[in-house]
């Protein structure tokens, strides 16, 4: 009932940045992403002359230039995963204010043991 609403909670973020799972590192839709990627990481980190690295090789966990992570994600690709920019200065809470909004209306879920109780006596009344 109710609990199928938790499914819809994390589209929205990943939707937006669909790029980042195309195969196609020429298209212009992956190049547009991560420039968009490098002018987001030039406003977050202000100042910083290097920033982890969300290439498929670094895996975020090497520092490069932001000229060089530009490099990188064209030749290896950003992790697929990595659609929530979190490690570069983008709030969990503020991804996408649908998705946030869409978690505060979420109604609390009824105990799963109370719940395949529920369906076990449903399904097995003379049990
Ligand atoms: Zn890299």
């Amino acid at each position: 009932m109710t609990s199928y609403e938790v499914v819809v909670i994390v589209v929205p973020g990943i939707m937006r940045r669909r790029w980042i799972q195309n195969l196609n590192r020429c298209a212009d839709e992956y190049l547009d992403g991560i420039e968009d990627f490098i002018e987001f990481a030039h406003t977050h980190n202000p100042g910083a002359t290097r920033i982890c690295c969300p290439c498929r090789r670094c895996n975020n966990t090497l520092w490069e230039t932001i000229e060089n992570v530009g490099f990188h994600l064209v030749r290896n690709g950003m992790i697929e995963t990595y659609s929530i920019w979190n490690l570069h200065g983008e709030q969990l809470d503020n991804a996408s204010s649908s998705s946030a909004s869409r978690v505060d209306n979420i109604q609390p879920i009824v105990d799963p043991n109370e719940q395949v109780m529920d369906i076990i006596n449903d399904a097995f009344p003379f049990a």
